[in-house]
This record gives structure tokens, sequence and C-alpha cells, in this order.
């Protein structure tokens, strides 16, 4: 009984996780027990995927689009202000 406790592949064989998606190929995360592949993070990896990327996968990143243009805020502003008084 406290064999089971102590060695952490034996929580794969307890059915209570599930085996890894195929989005999740690549990731760092999935571990190999025996003949199937599970996640280390996630008990059920099918479900961090349904709603889009997976956030503690280590091959896939959210693209974030940035500007490289720099706006001085004090004349955004005054340019904003000064739209608001012309009429
Ligand atoms: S962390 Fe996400 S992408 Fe990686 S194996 Fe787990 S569920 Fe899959």
């Amino acid at each position: 009984m406290a064999k089971a406790a102590q060695d952490p592949m034996m929580k794969y064989a307890s059915g209570e996780f599930q085996q890894v998606v195929e989005k999740c190929e690549g990731c760092e995360r999935t571990v190999q027990v025996e003949s199937a592949r599970y996640c280390s993070t996630y008990t059920s990896p099918e479900a961090k995927w349904r709603l889009g990327i997976c956030n503690f996968a280590t091959h896939v990143k959210p693209e974030i689009a940035t500007s490289t243009i720099k706006i001085n805020p004090l004349k955004a502003s005054k340019r904003a202000a000064a739209k608001g008084k012309k009429k």
C-alpha cells in the first residue's frame, strides 16, 4: 500500500488520468507509461484543448499581436482632446 503512494507512475494506472490527445503531441508534459501517454499536469487533456490552446502546452504559444509603434501619451491625449473640440 505504501509502495503505491510512493511510485509516481502508479497514479496513471489508477484510471483517473486520461490519455493525451493528438494536439498534445510534442508537449514536454506528456509522460509515457507502458504503451500509453498521459499528461503530467491534467487528468483530462482533451478538456484543456476544448476551448482553444492548452495554457500549459510547452510546444504551442498563442499568437499575440503587438504593435511596434510608440505613442507619446501626452501627445495622444492632446490629439484626442483636439478632436473632441472640433465642431
Ligand atoms: S500540458 Fe496541455 S498540451 Fe501538454 S500534455 Fe498536458 S494537456 Fe496536453
